[in-house]
């Protein structure tokens, strides 16, 4: 588990851990050990290292001699098995030995790489820093002709918002996705080689949700053959951009376009903002950054950016026609690419930030995991050692959920590749069946995750205790860079009224013969959902005004151990969404007007959201054995924290509840041997994590020592301003205080 010497483990969670031999075993691994050998040479035979032309130490290896007793074999693969089995399925890190891996050392090893000072840099410093480790990052990528995807991560672990991931993560996407195949040869090229820096410049001052309401107009000019793009009021201004502020090149802009005095809704259109010799704004372009956003350090190495235009011209062929097109007679035409093509970006888009979500939840999970088993308060009898506070129920109670989530998000996100992958292929196919569910699924996704993700990152800072609210914990950091993820890309509230409509749409169509296709297919069976499944005799049912009737029936389960029947939570989770689907639907049918049924409803209708989509989460075939409990945490927490869905749907009776309350506590009493394990597996760095309360070696208390003696307030010991301000104070206080 470590390659630290067990001297320094004193006072740590490892010498607690290597003491406590009845939960855990701990096993050391040298590099001379005959499975340390075996796996190297494995490692090598598939290649790992290659691509750096040498792997300089497995000559080395194979000589060592074996010094590994047999008996220790057993023990150690299993835990290997264990671990690797799980990090090789959350895939965080590179494997030992590859090109990331190596990359990642090496970012904690160089100085470009810091981060521990951000908090206390300048906006100027620490946007220059973001630019030198952008700078360093593309320079290693080059050297080891990463893939995209390896590329992808080796930026994730520089772990700094930065101009780059717009870059990367918008303005690539959106040229493959809106542009013609003529566009995407010319831009593409430009793009990936860093010849042209672009952004994604479509909210505004006065909006971001509402994209119709843009008020930049591209009009074109059928003299010049060119449109014509401005900025005709304030509220117009380009806002939030990143990478727009200070270093982007180019941007996707969106904006209505007119041709021949008529609208023709927003298009993107690519508009090259600065020079690319001097790095001035082209003539008619106002530019600049937005200034400081929440917390220090966090997401101000964004430079988030308004741009303003002045009647700027660029040629036609810079609109991004690859859905419509505009002729040199500036007449609108469909082309044959079917306009919801364009969707399969944003499933990309969105399958990113899930993966982000998981990713940003674990790194909070892990950091209070392990300070929870450093962290003793009180329970000490006689002397003898307090309790540590992952011991305590009410702290498993709210940690250990969040540990669930960070694996079922994580699995969520692997699954949405898949399902990227899979409306890719159909779209390809001209299928778009499953189109409009895939939207609505990574919708809700991307709502769901985000702002779970959020409130658990500020939950792990509350279960840190006061230390959690030190910058060194790495916690607030990570909460500020972190929550901007709830807006972006689609406000969560917005996003989860999208999923509303999807559904109510999709149980208007139940009786009409079209199936619920993907993860609205359980709907299919929305009549068997809606009755009981034990002493309930069955009623047929065609339409949703039988619900009254039917929402009395509960799902049998008689003892706590039915709660860990997988089918048993499913079936629970699906009843609960149908049975809240129908009934919004029902009080949606009441409405003359449905949109002004849809508007009043609009908070109902976001719980039949979240409902719905707390399901697709929940882990379904397939699951290791090991994660099972978690995926039980997961999903036990989910029917308590909304209990009073259940209840009110008929789904569960108060006595089951009581029953999968006991079922959950005990669950945690299981998890808690292995949670240490569980976040291990995550297999981050310190260097990463950034933390000092989610050390690997467990050395908290010196280490936080340390860090205060670094504050630049230490600098001096009688602090500047002392004579100006506090001196004159004390000395007029001593001759004038009347108290
Ligand atoms: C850090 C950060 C980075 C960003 N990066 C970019 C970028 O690179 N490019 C870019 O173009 N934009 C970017 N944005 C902008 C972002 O996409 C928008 O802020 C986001 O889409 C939300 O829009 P808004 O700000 O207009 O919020 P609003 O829509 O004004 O939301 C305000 C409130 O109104 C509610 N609301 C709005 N509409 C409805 C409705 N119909 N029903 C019920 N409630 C509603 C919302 O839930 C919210 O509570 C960024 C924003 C942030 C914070």
């Amino acid at each position: 588990m470590t390659d630290l010497p067990r001297g320094n483990w004193t006072g740590s969670y490892l010498s607690d851990l290597a003491s406590d031999s009845d939960h855990f075993k701990l096993h050391f691994l040298r590099g001379e050990e005959d499975l340390v050998i075996q796996t190297a040479k494995k490692i090598a035979a598939a290649g790992h290292g290659l691509r750096l032309g040498h792997i300089p130490w497995i000559n080395g290896v194979s000589k060592m001699k074996m010094h590994c007793p047999y008996q220790r074999l057993p023990d150690i693969l299993l835990y290997i098995e264990e671990s690797v089995c799980a990090c090789a399925s959350l895939g965080f890190v590179g494997t030992a030995g590859s090109t990331i891996a190596e990359s990642i050392e090496l970012m904690r090893k160089s100085d470009a790489f810091r981060k521990d000072n951000r908090v206390m840099l300048s906006r100027k410093e620490l946007f220059k820093n973001t630019l030198r480790k952008a700078a360093h990052a593309w320079k290693r990528i080059i050297e080891l002709r990463l893939s995209e995807e390896e590329a992808r991560k080796l930026r994730f672990f520089v772990d700094e918002p930065a101009f780059t991931d717009l870059h990367w993560g918008m303005f690539v996407p959106a040229i493959k996705g809106q542009g013609t195949e003529e566009q995407q040869q010319k831009w593409l090229p430009l793009a990936y080689k860093i010849q042209i820096i672009g952004c994604y410049a479509q909210t505004e001052l006065g909006h971001g949700s509402n994209v119709q309401g843009l008020e930049t107009t591209a009009t074109f000019d059928p003299e010049t053959d060119e449109f014509v793009i401005h900025s005709p009021t304030l509220t117009s201004s380009k806002w939030w951009p990143g990478g727009l502020g200070k270093v982007s090149t180019h941007a996707v802009v969106y904006a209505r376009l007119i041709t021949d005095g008529q609208e023709h809704g927003v298009h993107g259109f690519i508009v090259q903002l600065r020079s690319l010799d001097d790095h001035m704004p082209l003539p008619g372009i106002t530019v600049g950054d937005i200034g400081m956003k929440f917390g220090s350090g966090a997401y101000n190495t964004m430079d988030n950016g308004v741009l303003r235009f002045d009647h700027v011209r660029i040629p036609r062929n810079q609109m991004l026609m690859r859905v419509m097109q505009v002729t040199r007679e500036g007449k609108c035409v469909q082309s044959n690419v079917p306009r919801q093509l364009i969707y399969g970006t944003m499933v990309y888009v969105r399958q990113t930030i899930v993966s982000d979500a998981s990713s940003a939840l674990s790194r909070a999970v892990c950091i209070a995991t392990r300070y929870s088993t450093v962290r003793r308060q009180f329970g000490s009898q006689e002397g003898g050692v307090e309790t540590q506070v992952i011991d305590y129920k009410t702290q498993q109670n709210r940690l250990f959920p969040l540990l669930a989530s960070a694996y079922a998000f994580r699995f969520v996100g692997e699954w949405l590749k898949w399902l990227y992958m899979d409306v890719t292929q159909r779209l390809q196919a001209n299928d778009f069946s499953t189109l409009p569910e895939a939207h609505a699924c990574t919708a809700g996704l991307k709502s769901l995750t985000t702002s779970a993700t959020a409130d658990a990152i500020e939950e792990c800072r509350k279960l840190c205790g006061g230390h959690g609210y030190l910058s060194s914990s790495g916690l607030p950091e990570l909460f500020a860079v972190y929550v901007p993820a709830c807006t972006y890309e689609g406000d969560n509230v917005v996003l989860l009224l999208q999923v509303a409509r999807f559904l109510m749409k999709t149980v208007s169509q139940l009786g009409s013969g079209k199936k619920p296709v993907g993860t609205t297919a359980y709907m299919a069976r929305a009549e068997d959902l809606l009755q009981c499944h034990c002493s309930f005799k069955r009623v047929p049912i065609l339409s949703f005004f039988l619900l009254d009737l039917l929402l009395h029936c509960c799902y049998c389960t008689m003892s706590t151990e039915d709660w860990l029947k997988p089918s048993v939570l499913l079936e629970v989770f699906e009843a609960r969404a149908v049975r809240m689907c129908v009934a919004r639907a029902q009080s949606l049918s009441k409405f003359p007007n449905p949109e002004e049924g849809f508007a009043e409803l609009s908070a109902d209708l976001v719980e039949a959201a979240i409902a719905h989509c707390q399901l697709i989460v929940f882990p379904r075939k397939g699951v290791k054995q090991q994660l099972q409990n978690l995926c039980n945490i997961y999903a036990l927490n989910l029917l308590h924290k909304h209990l009073g869905d259940f209840l009110s749907t008929g789904c569960i009776t108060p006595k089951q509840s009581s029953l999968a309350n006991d079922q959950l506590r005990s669950l945690y009493s299981q998890v808690r041997p292995n949670a240490i394990a569980l976040v291990d597996a995550f297999n981050y760095t310190d260097h990463y994590l950034g933390s000092v309360l989610g050390r690997y070696d467990g050395n908290v208390y010196p280490k936080l020592y340390e860090e205060a003696w670094k504050d630049p307030l230490n600098d001096s010991i009688v602090p500047d301003g002392y004579h100006e301000y506090v001196r004159p104070l004390l000395k007029q206080q001593h001759r004038n205080a009347r108290l």
